[in-house]
């Protein structure tokens, strides 16, 4: 039997087909042109056996949804726009994000004999936390949080995360309300990861064009690409997980039976953007770090002024450990700068 993956040609997508791949699960990759479907085929070329596509141009699109389920047993559903550069809210990240949610779960829901068991659906982080109540220092944030934004909250704004943030709550809410009063045959499990960074599967992932990077790991690009006369940015979001982590978490809660109808909060912890530029300057090349990282306050560190998660239940239900922070950053801005340097 196959597993379907959503969003394949996604910075965390690839990474899911990666660790499905090495564990010699059969993958069917959803992917939305030909172009992004050469694209994976060519960087997961040694296994051709295992890895096959379907083209679906439109996430919400039900019979296209169907045909690609032909003979998928699972389904993990990374598909969502990540941007913040959009101009219509609602066409562009709210409606993709919750129809594109409930058109997986309708057509799984559609397919003969019971053929669906589960479907893994990645929500985040910023479907727990309330941003309106600012830093929250002492706040420990898990699986029992719910963001209380919803549709019209990331309709009526004018600011981007607003609905981002809105559209993922939005698209998570109606997950569980399908489960609820449909009561499909298969089940579900949601991730809900904080700022995900890593090194890309492949710099060709981003037709090796570091304007293409994705949306997290450009926060790291950003301080890594500053000048050292620059200030180091405001940390925004405090918490992060290394995405080869993620792309375990995302398998194992395919395939754990107690990942049953579960919601995982998946953080490896706090950073802040100076612990970036630190780790930066201590790992990066002398004459690179010279010219690009912003020195800021050395050695500072936001802990205790922002809240912090618990991820004690992924821990213990999906069997994850974490990545350390430095070596993610590192393993991140080396690739990064070798992208840079083949140019
Ligand atoms: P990417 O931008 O790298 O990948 C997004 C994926 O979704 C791409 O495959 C993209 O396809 C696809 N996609 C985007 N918009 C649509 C759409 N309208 N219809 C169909 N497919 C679409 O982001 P990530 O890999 O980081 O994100 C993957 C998932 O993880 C998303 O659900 C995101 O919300 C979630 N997440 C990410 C976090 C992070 O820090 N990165 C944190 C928390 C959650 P294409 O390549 O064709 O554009």
């Amino acid at each position: 039997s196959t597993i379907l993956v959503t969003g394949a040609s996604g910075f965390i997508g690839s990474h899911v087909i990666k660790e499905l791949l090495n564990q010699s699960f059969k993958v069917k990759a959803v992917v939305r042109s030909e172009k992004k479907k050469h694209l994976l085929a060519s960087v997961f070329s040694e296994y051709k056996e295992l890895l096959s596509f379907a083209i679906v141009e439109d996430i919400c699109s039900f019979s296209e949804l169907q045909l690609a389920m032909i003979d998928v047993a699972g389904i993990l559903h990374l598909a969502s726009p990540y941007t913040y550069s959009v101009v219509n809210f609602v066409d562009e990240l709210l409606k993709p994000a919750l129809e594109g949610t409930t058109t997986i779960m309708r057509a799984a829901a559609s397919m003969p004999n019971n053929q669906i068991k589960r479907i893994v659906i990645t929500s985040s982080f910023a479907a727990m936390f309330d941003a309106s109540k600012g830093p929250q220092p002492g706040v420990v944030i898990t699986e029992s949080d719910f963001s209380p934004l919803r549709w019209e909250d990331g309709a009526s704004t004018e600011d981007p995360a607003i609905a981002y943030r809105a559209s993922k709550i939005v698209a998570e809410l109606a997950a569980w309300e399908f489960l609820e009063k449909q009561k499909p045959s298969f089940d579900i499990a949601v991730i809900c990861p904080p700022m995900v960074f890593g090194p890309l599967v492949a710099g060709a992932m981003i037709e090796n064009n570091l304007a293409n990077l994705n949306f997290s790991n450009n926060i790291i690009w950003e301080i890594a690409s500053r000048s050292i006369d620059d200030v180091v940015p405001p940390t925004k979001g405090p918490v992060w997980v290394d995405v080869r982590d993620l792309a375990k978490a995302h398998v194992n809660a395919l395939v754990k039976s107690d990942a049953s109808n579960q919601r995982f909060l998946v953080s490896a912890g706090d950073f802040d953007n100076q612990q970036i530029a630190d780790i930066l300057r201590a790992s990066i090349s002398k004459e690179y770090t010279a010219l690009n990282i912003p020195i800021g306050e050395v050695g500072k560190r936001l802990t205790g002024t922002h809240l912090t998660t618990d991820s004690s239940k992924a821990v213990k239900v999906l069997g994850i450990t974490f990545t350390n922070f430095e070596r993610t950053v590192t393993d991140l801005v080396n690739q990064l700068l070798e992208i840079q340097a083949s140019k």
